[in-house]
């Protein structure tokens, strides 16, 4: 007999992943090796460490170790906030009157409000572990800041953040709580970097972006001794940490019997998405199973379904080593009005190439849509989610609505990665129906496409 699924499916404490699953190790196909911009040559664990700290390079080059044991005092440190929930949707189901069946895992259970805290406790860590004095980072919406700054206060850190112009203003509250937990920020671009002085000095105006507060903290740590540069989605390193998210859903999932036919998650620089996909692409990969995955991006910033497969910077101010990825190009900034996060320019370099290996597929999604998503989801569910894991409500109650048609009982499951609540000025727009969406041209993507480097392969 069936057994009754539980609204919430937890596991026990003893149940937290005590190693992160590799995907890469399982890959044929390899993501490309992140370049040196200079000389065009794979960055050795050398080079990589003046910018990021030791252990965290050997696991970004490493492509081969299929598993990572999770230290104990990171494993202490999820538990404050781990295992989180694995959630039956049930009302969700009813509301859309499908025959599906949603999942959701909950990463939004802890004051950072998202999954990004499961790699700051280890980025931090290992920089606490290598003796160093403290980190730097970039924030746009304010979730990876908050979760750095929770991480550097538990292991007595100092932590310095550039968050990008536009949010220190519109999220001050995000700003106060990283102030709290002992960080100091900083609006980007400021004039404490030779990056920033350069961007104000053209562009007085401008209210920052994402790569440019990336090229800042970068600058900021590599000038300062003591200090590495730390970053919350994208690299690889970022992807391992959060499959802690994958295994215990997929644990959970076990422990019923249930087996997924879709899962889904959003893509900003992929690093939930990944986290959560690892143990089933995994599967995939070795031939004991078939899902679909769907990665759900913003149409107007739309790296997978309208970037180019290519060798592109990570930041604006094009210091940080070349990653072959699906990207719109460095110098891309989605317009002002987009509100719905996932602002990044590019995108994961493992996620990059399951894309193009035809392991992932992958949707646009307009803002108002996500919205609406978000809005039927916090009152029939409870939880009101972050714009970013609307983009994966969304897709998941599109697929479900598709069941309804066809009568099928799929199962899907997706990711929740967090809570809306720093999020209320977006919220406000779309109570008020002043929400716009602005979809770049084709011209728009092109040119920015335009100025990509040459790399030669
Ligand atoms: C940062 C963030 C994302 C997107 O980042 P990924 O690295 O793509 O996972 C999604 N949801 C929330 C709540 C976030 O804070």
């Amino acid at each position: 007999m069936e057994k009754k699924i539980p609204y919430k499916i937890y596991l026990k404490e003893e149940e937290i992943p005590s190693q992160w699953y590799n995907v890469r190790a399982d890959m044929k196909n390899k993501p490309a090796p992140l370049l040196n911009p200079g000389t065009l040559q794979p960055m050795t664990q050398d080079e990589l460490s003046h910018v990021f700290c030791e252990e965290l390079c050997r696991q970004e080059l490493d492509n081969d170790t299929r598993w990572f044991d999770i230290p104990q005092e990171i494993r202490d440190f999820y538990k404050m906030y781990r295992p989180s929930p694995l959630v039956r949707a049930y009302f969700l189901e009813k509301a859309l009157g499908t025959p599906a069946k949603i999942y959701y895992k909950f990463e939004g259970n802890n004051t950072s409000g998202s999954h990004k805290l499961n790699s700051a406790i280890a980025q931090a860590y290992y920089a606490k572990k290598q003796g160093l004095k403290g980190v730097t980072t970039e924030t746009g919406a304010g979730q990876w800041g908050t979760a750095l700054s929770m991480a550097c206060a538990y292991f007595g850190l100092d932590c310095k953040v550039f968050m990008v112009k536009c949010s220190y203003e519109q999220k001050p509250f995000r700003r106060e709580v990283m102030r709290t937990y002992g960080a100091s920020v900083t609006p980007s671009p400021s004039m404490s970097t030779a990056v920033g002085r350069k961007l104000l000095e053209e562009f007085p105006e401008t209210t920052g972006s994402l790569g440019c507060a990336i090229s800042e903290a970068v600058e900021s740590a590599v000038s300062t001794p003591g200090y590495r540069y730390v970053l919350g989605s994208v690299l690889n390193q970022v992807l391992l940490h959060q499959t802690v998210i994958g295994l215990e859903t997929k644990a959970a999932l076990d422990k019923y019997g249930i087996k997924p036919d879709i899962i889904i998650g959003c893509a900003g620089g992929g690093s939930n998405l990944g986290g959560l996909v690892s143990p089933f692409v995994g599967e995939m990969l070795r031939g004991e199973a078939a899902y679909r995955i769907i990665a759900v991006e913003p149409a107007s910033c739309p790296s997978f379904t309208r970037g180019r497969f290519a060798y592109d910077f990570a930041d604006t101010g094009m210091i940080c080593p070349l990653a072959k990825m699906y990207t719109l190009g460095s110098q891309f900034i989605p317009s002002a009005s987009h509100a719905g996060g996932l602002r990044f320019h590019g995108m994961s370099t493992i996620l990059s190439q399951l894309y193009a290996d035809g392991l992932m597929e992958a949707r646009a999604v307009e803002q108002r849509s996500v919205f609406e998503a978000a809005e039927l989801f916090a009152r029939v569910e409870g939880t009101l989610p972050a714009p970013e894991s609307s983009h994966a409500i969304r897709a998941a109650i599109d697929e479900a609505l598709k069941c309804k048609e066809t009568g099928e009982e799929k199962t899907i499951v997706f990711g929740l990665t967090g809570t809306g609540y720093f999020d209320l000025y977006a919220y406000q727009q779309f109570n008020d129906g002043t929400m716009g969406d602005v979809i770049p041209s084709d011209g728009q993507i092109a040119a920015s496409l335009e100025k990509l480097p040459k790399v030669e392969e």
